[in-house]
């Protein structure tokens, strides 16, 4: 499995709460893709997929220090059995499958799920985090238990084309084990959000928006409209509980 490399070589795999949508608080194990088929220019995942030599934009170019990343020091290759091994050793049995985009690497996933269940019966939770552009096979949404689509904005930076797919994220919705969780930058962000829900007709109470934030300052300044936007809509609000209890960091 190509999975994101921490700077130590180590696969980023770890054990934490749930820092986002439905799950929040949950202790769960993640365990984080490399790679993704998108471009956002804010994405703080960067790692999986600015290489150098790639055209993208992304906000942090015009920081002092920050550079493009070397492919090869960023992808740790393992067999789906010593990632079991990795992740299982925690012994939680909630796992959160993250990215990058890790429905790029659907089939390794699923051998992953029979491997996990296999060690903890059927006690196992699986969640997926996707971009909602990878639309999985019968054999991953039987095995998956919660799908947490996050659908790109035009504050991504990204093409429509290439962010959006409707008929994937109708497939999904479709399943009754997806959430929309929509990262919003200013309120300009809720008309399109507002236009994409009302085309899928999904349940209000499946749509949650979460600030576009890197910091607790940055969540604060933006809690107080998300949270009226979700008021008035009948959407959940999500915060980043990660980003208040451990900071911008990896493998927390
Ligand atoms: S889809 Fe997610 S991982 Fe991929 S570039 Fe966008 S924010 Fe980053």
């Amino acid at each position: 499995m190509k999975l994101a490399r921490m700077p130590d070589g180590e696969p980023e795999i770890f054990h934490t709460l749930q820092g986002e949508g439905r799950g929040i608080g949950l202790p769960s194990v993640f365990i984080r893709a490399s790679l993704c088929n998108l471009h956002c220019r804010w994405c703080d995942t960067d790692y999986t997929w600015n290489w150098v030599g790639t055209p993208f934009a992304h906000d942090r170019d015009a920081e002092p220090g920050y550079a493009k990343y070397r492919r090869e020091e960023q992808i740790v290759d393992l067999p789906v059995g010593a990632v079991a091994d990795r992740a299982a050793g925690y012994g939680c049995p909630n796992f959160v499958f993250t990215g990058g985009e890790p429905l790029l690497h659907e089939s390794d996933w699923v051998a992953l799920m029979v491997n996990l269940r296999g060690r903890f019966v059927e006690s196992c939770h699986f969640e997926v985090e996707t971009n909602g552009t990878q639309l999985p096979g019968a054999e991953f949404l039987a095995a998956i238990d919660q799908i947490n689509v996050s659908p790109k904005l035009g504050n991504s930076g990204v093409e429509e084309k290439l962010r959006l797919r409707p008929t994937v994220l109708r497939s999904l919705l479709e399943t009754g084990k997806a959430d929309l969780k929509f990262v919003v930058a200013t309120e300009a962000d809720l008309a399109e959000v507002d236009r994409l829900a009302t085309e899928l007709g999904v349940d209000p109470g499946r749509v949650f928006l979460m600030p576009r934030a890197t910091s607790v300052a940055e969540l604060d300044r933006a809690g107080g409209w998300v949270a009226a936007a979700c008021v008035i809509r009948g959407f959940r609000y999500s915060d980043r509980l990660h980003l208040r209890l451990f900071g911008a960091k990896r493998g927390v």
